[in-house]
């Protein structure tokens, strides 16, 4: 009887290791199945190490790239080639954030019941977000300088544009040969990390928003030099004089010594907090792949560097996709959706909207951000600008270390067809209303011209 007792309780061993065994399989298999199946070891699916089947297109359907056991077989033009391969990728995985690899499982087709199984070895077609006319037009406007152009749509996620410069030609010139320069395979608005200039009085706005009840009241006579302290060092100095302005006026003219004294007034803890608040801290997760986190130090003893921190300057680094991101939750009311590249279920989506990033400010907050953005644009950038687009937004002009500042241009448009967040960065460019407004109005004009 005893025997059989511990028999009985051996089977039952036995079988809660068979069955945690079977449940851990089964556990990895659904986590990790799709990476299995896209090993490239897997001699059906790659030739010479490089995917053979798979397209992929723009939202409009657009072929972008079809992968063949013959090779790639890039778009015949080239400036769409160009203006779309940080998007798409390159044959030897120089982007490391392109659509061949990021997306690899979705191409080959792998799902969790037939894994690769695929009856015409054709793979599977992919439609990427992207509008390959609105990336073809971000090229065009950025000119042959340096830069990154994204655009999204805050109420889906979808970025329809993104542009990164330098660039180059996948089919014939994949290793970009022409000096071994790294940085043409770089992508700016996914791995960038840049000095914010003035974009960054968006942030500083909303901690005094919500830290200064009094800020109705809040008064600065610019004199152009506005020194911080009694130190000639210690000049947060503005291009032109500006006089006496108020908070708002002090956005729309984007003046420095005002921004300071905001700044010190908010407080270096309070200011740290809200650059996390605002998402510039942490990375953009985009289908899997994840953005540079930017970084700030707003000392509590040097006065004089955290006034330049709040405008800006100092070690600011923001990534441009979480400063599109950002522009994205004062456009959505204080909570941003999180940005997708892979088009599907476009009507629930539609609808229903992206997925929710979480609330990075009060709605009161979002509101008040929109109004002055409005402000900066009738005041200062010019409705006539953005003629046919209800336009919101900040300029910036970066000291990032070069001969000419670097031109920024954030902000959003509200138009029910037409519900764009944007980033508009040019290394070098010079004055961001002035050089960086232009591309982003050519860029969301282009949207959507293309037949859907
Ligand atoms: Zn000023």
């Amino acid at each position: 009887m005893r025997k059989q007792e511990r028999r009985a309780w051996i089977c039952l061993l036995l079988v809660v290791a068979l069955l945690s065994g079977i449940g851990l399989f089964t556990y990895r298999f659904i986590k990790s199945g799709g990476e299995w199946a896209t090993f490239y070891g897997n001699s059906q699916i790659y030739t010479d190490g490089v995917i053979n089947r798979g397209t992929i297109t723009d939202r409009y359907g657009e072929e972008l790239l079809q992968c063949t056991p013959d090779g790639f077989n890039y778009s015949s033009d080239y400036e769409t080639r160009v203006a779309t391969v940080h998007a798409v990728g390159d044959p030897y995985g120089n982007v490391s954030d392109g659509a061949i690899s990021s997306f690899k499982s979705q191409l080959i087709g792998y799902d969790i019941l037939n894994g690769t199984y695929d009856t015409t070895a054709n793979g599977k077609k992919i439609a990427l977000t992207i509008d390959a006319n609105a990336n073809r037009t971000a090229y065009e406007a950025l000119a042959g300088r340096t830069g990154a152009v994204g655009v999204y749509n805050w109420k889906t996620g979808e970025i329809v544009c993104m542009v990164s410069t330098p660039t180059f030609d996948p089919a014939y010139d994949p290793e970009a040969s022409a000096d071994g320069d790294s940085s043409y395979f770089f992508n700016n608005f996914i791995d960038g990390l840049l000095t914010p200039g003035s974009t960054f009085k968006l942030v500083t706005s909303a901690a005094v928003i919500d830290n200064m009840d009094d800020r109705e009241a809040f008064r600065f006579e610019c004199d152009g030099t506005n020194q911080v302290n009694e130190r000639e060092d210690s000049s947060l100095s503005d291009v032109i004089v500006h006089g006496e302005v108020n908070f708002r006026e002090a956005l729309a003219k984007s003046c420095n010594g005002a921004f300071g004294a905001l700044t010190r007034e908010v407080g270096a803890k309070t200011m740290a907090k809200y650059a996390e608040k605002a998402g510039l801290t942490e990375p953009v997760e985009i289908d899997g792949i994840k953005t540079a986190a930017g970084s700030f130090d707003f000392p509590d003893d040097n006065e004089v560097k955290l006034s330049w921190a709040g405008i800006g300057q100092a070690d600011d680094l923001v990534n441009p996709c979480a400063m599109m991101v950002y522009m994205g939750a004062i456009a959505n009311g204080g909570e941003p959706v999180q940005p997708t590249l892979i088009r599907s279920a476009t009507f629930l989506k539609e609808l229903t909207g992206g997925k929710s990033l979480g609330r990075y400010l009060d709605s009161d907050t979002a509101a008040e951000l929109k109004d002055m953005m409005k402000y900066n644009v009738t005041e200062n950038y010019g409705e006539w600008n953005f003629e046919g687009m209800d336009m919101y937004a900040k300029s910036g002009t970066a000291e990032a270390g070069s001969d000419s500042p670097d031109a920024w241009f954030v902000g959003f448009t509200d138009d029910a067809d037409a519900p764009y967040a944007f980033v508009v960065w040019v290394k070098g460019g010079g004055f961001g209303s002035e050089v960086a407004a232009p591309i982003a109005a050519r860029v969301i004009r282009s949207l959507g011209t293309a037949e859907e």
